[in-house]
């Protein structure tokens, strides 16, 4: 037996995203009595509304005249909270292979350490959105051999980035903060470069980061990265461009990029799925893949009249789970359809009686 073997973890199904579609997909695998584990490139569940839209309501949930991303995402989980899904956050999809024994094998990276999970399960339900949410990187060849190094794309803890000048790359709320506990902390020489000197942060970051500026405790540049420089090991600056296009050298001791998440569909795209225009095609009876055990749920599938909408999603999450069950339980005759609100079998499940 391989290492990777050895070391898998067998489960009854794995769903690959733990946005709002992927959770409530254990939700109806719970039902059915299924376990799952369930893998996301981000540290927390939530997908889209979590990410992108917390604080704003969503206002066409069935029966919920209004609820927030982070309230809906709050809700599924506690929702599925009695099928005590394991997850597996921080952990992003990579390769996919069949067993001799049908089963479905997924090993995933870990997206800031080392290290990742194998996990074997006879369906595999991908969930994934638009892909996984990863650091929007610096566009610019070769300069990725420092990333960890010298070159950061999550914050770093103010006390354990070696004293020096540090470069944040960034306009967001992330970039604000990070450029603000690193001058505070009076360790490091702070340069913050963004396209223009505007940032999308809550006002007091605003006011407090022009504070540090006026006091000569950071200073802002307006350009893009162009270009970096290397000495031996060493990433010694950073060339940035004005709108002029007139070039300017930082000189540097780490670069912190936070220019925000964006979603790539990533290795998915090569697991010789059927696609059209980059989504998992699917039928609409199970939301199968061109795949034996694969089902394709939320954003990430394609059919006839699709629609990227949470209440779609949901319903093919339903449907996909009823639609797995010979391949989750072979030979095992499909349950009555039942009801939460009436079956005391449901209700057991789900930790009420
Ligand atoms: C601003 C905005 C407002 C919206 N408002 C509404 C609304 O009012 N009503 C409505 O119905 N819809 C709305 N939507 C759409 C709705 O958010 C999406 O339809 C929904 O989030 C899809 O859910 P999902 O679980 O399929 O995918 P996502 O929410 O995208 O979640 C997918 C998850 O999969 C993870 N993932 C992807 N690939 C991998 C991989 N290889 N390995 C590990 N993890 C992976 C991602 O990190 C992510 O967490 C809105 C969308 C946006 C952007």
């Amino acid at each position: 037996m391989s290492d990777a073997l050895a070391a898998a973890i067998d489960t009854d199904a794995v769903v690959i995203g733990a946005g709002p579609v992927g959770l409530y997909q254990v939700f109806q695998l719970g039902l059915l009595e299924a376990r799952a584990h369930v893998i996301d490139s981000l540290p927390r569940a939530g997908g889209q509304p979590a990410q992108l839209y917390p604080d704003k309501p969503i206002y066409d949930l069935p029966g919920i005249a209004a609820c927030t991303g982070q309230q809906l995402t709050d809700a599924l989980l506690a929702q599925i909270a009695p099928f005590e899904p394991v997850f597996h956050f921080g952990q992003e999809a990579q390769t996919l292979r069949r067993l001799p024994d049908g089963r479905w094998q997924v090993a995933t990276r870990a997206v800031h350490a080392l290290g990742g999970v194998t996990l074997r399960a006879r369906a595999l339900f991908i969930a994934a959105g638009t892909g996984a949410f990863a650091p929007r990187r610096l566009k610019l060849s070769g300069i990725q051999a420092w990333e960890g190094r010298q070159l950061f794309y999550r914050p770093p803890d103010a006390a354990d980035l070696p004293a020096g000048r540090a470069l944040i790359v960034g306009g967001g709320e992330a970039a604000l903060a990070c450029a603000i506990a690193l001058a505070e902390s009076g360790r490091h020489t702070v340069t913050l470069t963004h396209r223009r000197d505007a940032f999308q942060a809550d006002s007091t970051a605003i006011a407090r980061w022009h504070a540090l500026r006026t006091e000569g405790r950071a200073q802002f540049i307006a350009g893009q990265p162009t270009d970096f420089e290397a000495e031996g090991e060493r990433l010694v600056a950073l060339h940035i461009a004005d709108h002029q296009g007139a070039q300017q050298r930082v000189a540097l001791d780490a670069l912190i990029v936070l220019q925000g998440l964006a979603p790539q569909l990533g290795p998915i795209a090569d697991w010789n799925l059927a696609l059209e225009r980059k989504q998992l095609a699917v039928d609409t009876e199970r939301f199968a893949t061109s795949a034996p055990g694969i089902f394709a749920v939320g954003d990430i599938n394609t059919y006839p009249g699709k629609k990227k909408l949470l209440v779609c999603g949901f319903h093919e999450a339903a449907l996909a789970a009823w639609g797995a069950l010979p391949t989750l339980f072979p030979g095992r005759a499909e349950p009555p359809l039942q009801y939460t609100s009436s079956s005391a079998h449901l209700q057991t499940l789900l930790g009420l009686r």
